[in-house]
């Protein structure tokens, strides 16, 4: 095993194809990876990619997709807990991801707080999308998707103050708010975040120095994939002149020690 992807989607509709493809681009390079199933419902009234199919991804390639993580529709309310405790408990998913400019939502918007309250109940890891996003990108009125539900400071940085026991990734660099997202893993050590949907060649310097100091226990290699190629993101990773042990706490033990993933 050279990498634990901890972000890669298998597709954004139900039952999307390719699965077994994914899997073998995934074992070629030696990397195992963590699924990520969505749920839009309320926003578009598209059928979600239901938890369920993320678990059978694992049932059927336990030596690629190792866990997965679970979505909900915030929007949903009750439902929306409960499947959250089902996904976990029950189809084993790891924790919860949220896609807040998808979701139209703000977490420390406190009627989605028993959604953090239940996984802080469950001891799981939630992962908030941050930042920009390639969801309705070039589109007139980008799709109608809102860019401010992603941004760090203050919707983040709320749920990690009132949930000190909760442990939170930030997906994605955030940007243009790069800034802030650094700042509240520097600020709070329950946050931490993913490196994925940029090439690391274009990660900016303040970025890679914070990755190659002070930050390299709390950054975790995600891809994006297919968004960002697994095999793009990788390659650019390796050229940009990171210590070899920053590497590899990147690539998998930062994930092993916060995710507690076992492989
Ligand atoms: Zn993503």
């Amino acid at each position: 095993m050279r990498a634990i992807d901890i972000h890669l989607h298998p597709g954004i509709t139900p039952d999307p194809p390719g699965i077994k493809e994914l899997a073998e681009t995934y074992r070629r390079n030696d990397v195992v990876g963590l699924p990520i199933a969505w749920d839009e419902e309320t926003r578009t009234g598209r059928q979600p990619l239901a938890n369920d199919f993320i678990a059978r991804m694992i049932k059927e390639y336990p030596d690629v997709f190792i866990s997965g993580w679970a979505c909900v529709d915030p929007w949903k309310g009750q439902a929306a807990v409960r499947e959250a405790e089902r996904a976990v408990k029950e189809l084993g998913l790891l924790g919860l991801k949220s896609q807040q400019a998808a979701q139209q939502f703000f977490p420390n918007d406190r009627r989605f707080y028993p959604l953090w309250e239940k996984c802080v109940e469950l001891g799981c890891p939630v992962m908030f999308h941050m930042g920009t996003t390639g969801y309705g990108v070039g589109q007139p009125g980008g799709g109608g998707i809102r860019l401010k539900y992603t941004r760090p400071i203050p919707y983040l940085d709320d749920v990690a103050a009132d949930f000190p026991q909760l442990t939170i990734v930030g997906a994605h660099p955030a940007w243009p708010w790069q800034d802030e997202m650094l700042a509240i893993v520097i600020h709070k050590s329950n946050v931490f975040m993913d490196l994925s949907g940029w090439s690391p060649k274009y990660f900016p310097e303040a970025l890679k120095r914070e990755v190659n100091g002070r930050l390299q226990d709390r950054a975790l290699f995600g891809s994006d994939h297919p968004f960002i190629p697994l095999e793009r993101w990788l390659a650019d990773f390796q050229k940009e002149g990171y210590k070899p042990e920053v590497i590899e706490k990147v690539l998998y033990k930062n994930a092993q020690t916060i995710l507690g993933l076992e492989v």
